[in-house]
């Protein structure tokens, strides 16, 4: 499969079978087990993103690229806090249910803007560029160019979450329960922290915090980095 085609059958993915099932993990109505520990693995992922910045103590100064955003679930607490917020998914599902959500928590709030775009083609230049669980959609190289990519838009930082090659074996097992079923319609690339932090790296961004989640079926190591 090229590289092409992984980007159009993600983006189809999104649009269907996965933007139900993804509504429903990032969202609070009933879900089952499975759903409920990657409910609760992504949430801590969001939660420490949100730790990080709110400690820094400079949200209402920000201007954040939320690249990949999915339902809002990170951009728009952002927006709550203050940040200027921009969002993007190349789903439109989930930017119109990203669009709902943040309708219902901020009405109609200035700070936060939504659209739909494939995040090689943002441009723009942010304090802070973020992409959260997208990468595992990607094989490296093509994670490496969306890396760079993303790094040419952060004016001061940018923070990635990935899912760990050293958790291979144990994330294969489960797999299966990341899209099972009739909605196993995309793979999961795992990626080797070296290689994303050489990538950071060759772009000037330099690591300063690190955090990992991991529960039963979710795994997520997350990095930020910032240029010197
Ligand atoms: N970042 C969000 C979060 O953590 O809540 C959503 C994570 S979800 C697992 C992955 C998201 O990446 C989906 O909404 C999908 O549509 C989006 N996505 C995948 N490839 C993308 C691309 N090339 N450009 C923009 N969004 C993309």
């Amino acid at each position: 499969m090229n590289v092409a085609d992984d980007k159009a059958i993600v983006k189809d993915y999104f649009n269907s079978t996965g933007f139900d099932r993804w509504k429903r993990i990032y969202g609070n109505g009933e879900v089952n087990k499975v759903q409920l520990d990657i409910r609760y693995g992504h949430q801590q992922t969001v939660d420490t993103v949100i730790g990080w910045l709110k400690a820094d103590g400079n949200l209402p100064e920000l201007s954040i690229c939320d690249a990949g955003c999915g339902v809002g679930s990170l951009s728009i607490p952002l927006a709550e806090a203050g940040a200027k917020v921009y969002g993007s998914d190349i789903s439109e599902k989930m930017v119109e249910e990203a669009k709902d959500r943040a309708q219902q928590t901020l009405g109609n709030g200035e700070n936060l803007t939504f659209a739909v775009q494939d995040l090689e083609t943002l441009s723009g230049s942010y304090h802070t560029v973020i992409c959260l669980d997208v990468l595992i959609h990607y094989p490296q190289e093509k994670a490496d160019e969306m890396i760079s990519h993303l790094c040419s838009m952060a004016q001061s930082r940018i923070i990635l979450s990935f899912a760990p090659k050293t958790c291979a074996l144990s994330l294969l097992k489960k797999i299966g329960s990341f899209f099972p079923g009739a909605s196993k319609a995309t793979r999961a690339y795992l990626h080797r922290e070296a290689d994303v932090v050489k990538i950071l790296e060759s772009r000037g961004f330099h690591v300063q915090r690190q955090s990992m989640t991991k529960t039963r079926f979710y795994f997520s190591r997350l990095l930020e980095a910032s240029l010197k």
